[in-house]
């Protein structure tokens, strides 16, 4: 624009000097100041493109990042789901092993630093084979899910129960002695073996038993987990449908 109107100058400078009457300088002037306002409208024109294809684009790309912004929500719903789903047990929809380490990972450092009580119990449905060789398999799986939702009903928010292998189930207990984990566990063997499980029209008497570990000085997750075994040991050799407290 600035050249144009410089060129228009010019040419209105050099034919100031070429012409000879008033009106022939009017003409000359008028026809400047005409071209002067074409080229003032033209830019003013083409500027305006420029600008609407600014708002344009802008426009298109807000509309990507909040496209982009809503992927990215959905996947990270996506991937926390899958890690949800990861730390569950399909069968039971308890946690299961992965969930129960991690968890007794944390709750093992903050006993370590704070040395409120914690208490580990394993538990194991007696005689299981027996169960799945006579009724079938279908039967087990029947009884795996009623022991665990009987686990996951008498525990309290802070504690936490996990499967953790077959007929295989672990306890954490926040906040709970050896002797506090060994009444609760009581309760529940207790009220598991009065449970009524039919199969095939007969009633079937289930039993857990239950070996008890408390955390105690110079524990570590491992020593605490071969402690409770070693009581689980115990119990499955004196009788069975028994809870014993390392
Ligand atoms: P004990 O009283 O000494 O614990 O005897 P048990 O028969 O329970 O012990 P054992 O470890 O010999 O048997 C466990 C059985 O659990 C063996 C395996 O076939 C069965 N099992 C493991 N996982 C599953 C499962 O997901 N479903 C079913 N139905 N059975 C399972
Ligand atoms: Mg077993
Ligand atoms: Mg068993």
């Amino acid at each position: 624009l600035e050249t144009r109107i410089q060129g228009e100058v010019r040419e209105l400078q050099t034919g100031m000097a070429r012409v000879g009457s008033l009106d022939e300088l009017r003409t000359m002037v008028s026809l400047r100041l005409d071209a002067i306002g074409d080229h003032v409208r033209s830019f003013l024109e083409a500027d305006e493109r420029r600008c609407e294809d600014y708002r344009t684009r802008a426009e298109r790309m807000r509309a990507r990042i909040v496209q982009l912004e809503h992927e990215a929500q959905g996947l990270r719903r996506t991937m926390d789901d899958e890690r949800k789903q990861a730390l569950i047990d399909q069968l039971t929809g308890v946690p299961n092993r992965q969930a129960f380490d991690e968890r007794l990972a944390q709750e093992y450092s903050r006993w370590k630093r704070f040395n409120t009580p914690l208490a580990l119990i394993m538990w194991d449905v007696d005689r299981f084979k027996l169960i799945n060789d006579s009724y079938g398999h279908k039967a087990g799986d029947k009884v795996i899910r009623a022991v665990a939702q009987k686990l996951k009903e008498r525990i309290r928010e802070t504690d936490m129960v996990a499967r953790y292998g077959g007929e295989e189930f672990v306890m954490l207990l926040t906040g709970a002695s050896g002797q506090d984990a060994l009444a609760i566990a009581e309760k529940i063997r207790a009220e598991i073996a009065g449970l009524g499980f039919h199969f095939r029209g007969e009633r079937v008497p289930i039993t857990i038993s239950a070996g008890i570990a408390q955390f105690a000085e110079g524990d570590t997750p491992d020593t605490a987990f071969d402690n409770a075994d070693r009581a689980l040991y115990e119990a499955k050799n004196t009788g069975r449908n028994r809870c014993v407290l390392h």
